[in-house]
């Protein structure tokens, strides 16, 4: 009988992840979940500790997402939402315009998706307003949007973009504000300083071409886990309002909770002009994306032109089930209080990996609200790979990027927990580097 690991190779062509490599790194075959973990069909169990590629908030089968759902179920499935409309979608759109200051909700199903919509959206606007010549981009080094193939050209990680970089209309790049940049005595805002003094002077050459500038605030996930001051985004907000350049801030993975406030942007006290919401917006339970703009970009599209109106659908626009699920999230942040209760949960969480910090191949320690990462130094070409599986052995999914080491947990982690991620995350990392070849005094 081959497994369910074997037939899912012969069936299922895996994201991410050449295929034959899995023939060396075997997939994890899931049965279930429960809170932070996953078993597999062997019983054996792993702390999610990356939430699922940084979509579960508040651990799997959370009781009340759960119940919502259900009801949801009972109640009404699906509809179209082009001419109709239904409680779940109206309520979360409120909800979402009440927590963000922006409205007129527009539903994609994933995160690349809402990128989609907002650079086609603010390209129409500019277009609406009469300066046609405003459909650019720019975005910062190392940024990522998602892979469909509008998403892919504003999407500045080789890797992902060279094989399809003839399909793509590739945009601009300036530096990013990555702390790690940090000349000697500098200080995080210095840098942000210095990479807002290279957009300035890209937008004074490009903005009568440019309709937006495109970053994840804070932090950029893709990247490696870059963090960056919140002075860059109150001097691009500034450079954006000057120009006349939207600001597409991407809260894909920052949003709700992950950077310690609701939504990364917030920490730097700026209002953008669009945000795209996905992954934890139903609590990693149902795929569903969101972008929200202003009034003034919604006037502009507003009369009975199809031509002038937004043109963007998908089949499963505002799925009740989805849109439910994100109601059911957000009330648990309410209920939970959680922006509070993961204060305090970081600073254990916090003190536990506090070894990682002090280790001697560890160099750039960062954390931000629920995220933390270390790079690593070493020889180990495959050390995601091999990192890895060294976790896996150990009861932990983790993937590093590149020679970064993270962990994203979901908002639900008790003591115990906390000691298995951290000191199994120590231990695998120890497994790894005794896996490199010793400087060759041997024979
Ligand atoms: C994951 C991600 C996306 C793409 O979302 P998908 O649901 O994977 O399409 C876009 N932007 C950021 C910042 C992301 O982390």
């Amino acid at each position: 009988m081959p497994t369910l690991a074997e037939r899912s190779l012969a069936a299922v062509w895996h994201p991410c992840t050449p295929m034959k490599r899995h023939e060396t790194e075997p997939l994890l075959a899931v049965a279930r979940a429960q809170g932070p973990w996953l078993y597999d069909t062997q019983g054996q169990r792993y702390l999610d500790a990356i939430s699922s590629w940084w979509v579960n908030l508040f651990g799997h089968s959370h009781p009340h997402i759960q119940a919502a759902l259900a009801e949801q179920l009972a109640e009404l499935d699906h509809v179209m939402l082009a001419g109709c409309t239904h409680t779940a979608v109206v309520e979360l759109s409120e909800k979402l315009a009440a927590l963000t200051g922006l409205g007129h909700a527009s539903y994609g199903s994933d995160g690349a998706s809402a990128t989609e919509m907002a650079l086609k959206m603010s390209v129409h606007y500019w277009c609406n307003v009469g300066l046609p010549e405003k459909n650019r981009f720019v975005g910062l080094a190392g940024g990522y949007h998602g892979e469909t193939v509008g998403a892919l050209s504003v999407t500045d990680v080789p890797i992902f973009r060279s094989a399809y970089a003839p399909m793509l209309r590739v945009s601009a790049t300036v530096a990013s504000p990555d702390a790690r940049q940090a000349l000697s005595g500098e200080s995080a805002a210095e840098v942000a300083s210095r990479a807002a003094a290279e957009l300035a002077a890209w937008l004074q050459q490009h903005h009568a071409q440019t309709a937006a500038l495109v970053l994840e605030p804070l932090l950029q996930c893709a990247a490696g886990m870059v963090v960056y001051d919140p002075l860059y985004l109150r001097l691009a907000r500034a450079l954006c309002e000057s120009y006349r350049v939207h600001l597409i801030v991407d809260e894909i993975a920052t949003g709700f909770g992950r950077t310690g406030s609701l939504f990364a942007y917030q920490q730097a006290g700026i209002r953008p002009d669009f945000v795209c919401l996905s992954k934890g917006l139903t609590g990693g339970t149902l795929p569903l994306s969101a972008v929200l703009t202003t009034d003034e970009v919604y006037q502009a599209f507003y009369g009975t032109d199809a031509a002038r109106a937004f043109l963007h659908s998908h089949s499963y626009t505002g799925n009740p089930l989805a849109c439910r699920a994100a109601l059911a999230t957000l009330e648990l942040f309410e209920q939970l209080d959680t922006l509070q209760v993961n204060q305090r949960l970081a600073q254990q969480i916090s003190s536990a990996l506090a070894p990682l910090n002090h280790h001697p191949r560890v160099r750039h320690a960062r954390h931000l609200g629920m995220v933390w990462a270390w790079d690593i130094e070493t020889g180990l070409d495959d050390f995601p790979q091999r990192y890895h599986a060294a976790a896996k052995a150990r009861g932990l999914l983790l993937r590093p990027i590149g020679k970064t080491l993270y962990c994203m947990p979901p908002y639900i982690l008790q003591s115990e927990d906390i000691k298995h991620l951290a000191s199994q995350m120590v231990a695998a990392l120890e497994d790894c580097l005794r896996q490199e070849t010793p400087p060759s005094t041997a024979v």
